[in-house]
């Protein structure tokens, strides 16, 4: 069996107010990838379109030829399909949809280990780097109203949390038969951690109570991560948990270097 290329841990909640979990999350150390999909509320079965665009993904990637940015985009590609194939077919699934942000590792010899992210919706990835003073940074930019208020300078980051119509989503996963998916490439250091969560997360905590409580220097083995995303978890609920709280970490490990 081969060495995992990450460490990596998720945790996955209900929140305080929701009668259903829509979140789906995948860990596969192995594979270095790990994803966060958040089936669309006040539509027709969301749980099946996230758990639905996670396995595809995985599925997808577990048989990729080559390991890149486009077997990525394929992959997320084929999700799109499947979920919008079955919200086609099976009339309770009419218009179900998901948002979905994935981040696989890849090794490289030459480059050291490279950071691929797709993301659809507003789901996020985060990048948080210790060194040389921690730094938390999020890699994804949300396909949301509120994120193009931002863009056109209407509002603040801060002033958009506020906003009613910040949930309003100008993209998602399995609503049309084709999809925009965003894609990025970045190279990777040695203590880098990754967190990936849906809104459930990002809406109870902003950028600084997230930096707060990833303290990297606590993380070694799995169960570690697994503390610190249950922390991220427990938090969110301790500000209200108006929503399904999903958290993964992720980090490199020694052998992708
Ligand atoms: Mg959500």
């Amino acid at each position: 069996m081969t060495e995992p290329i990450i460490l990596a841990a998720a945790c996955t909640h209900i929140g305080r107010i929701r009668s259903r979990n829509e979140d789906a999350v995948l860990v596969d150390a192995s594979m270095g990838l790990v994803a966060v999909a958040d089936g669309l509320g006040g539509r027709n079965a969301g749980d099946v379109a996230s758990r639905l665009a996670i396995d595809t993904l995985s599925r997808a990637l577990s048989k990729a030829a080559l390991q890149s940015e486009w077997a990525l985009k394929e992959a997320v590609a084929q999700a799109n399909a499947h979920v919008y194939a079955l919200s086609s077919r099976i009339p309770s699934y009419a218009g179900m949809g998901t948002t979905l942000v994935a981040g696989w590792v890849i090794s490289s010899s030459k480059l050291g280990p490279q950071l691929v992210v797709a993301h659809v919706g507003d789901s996020r990835l985060y990048r948080y780097r210790a060194q040389p003073s921690p730094s938390l940074e999020c890699l994804t930019r949300d396909h949301s109203s509120a994120q193009q208020l931002i863009d056109h300078g209407f509002c603040t980051p801060a002033e958009a949390r506020q906003l009613p119509q910040r949930h309003i989503l100008t993209n998602a996963l399995g609503i049309e038969p084709h999809i925009d998916i965003d894609l990025l490439t970045t190279a990777l250091l040695q203590d880098d951690l990754l967190l990936l969560c849906p809104d459930g997360l990002s809406d109870m905590l902003d950028d600084t109570d997230i930096a707060a409580l990833l303290d990297r220097t606590s993380v070694s083995t799995d169960s570690d991560l697994d503390a610190l995303a249950q922390r991220l978890v427990h938090a969110a609920n301790d500000r209200g948990g108006h929503d399904n709280i999903s958290v993964v970490l992720a980090t490199p490990t020694k052998i992708s270097f």
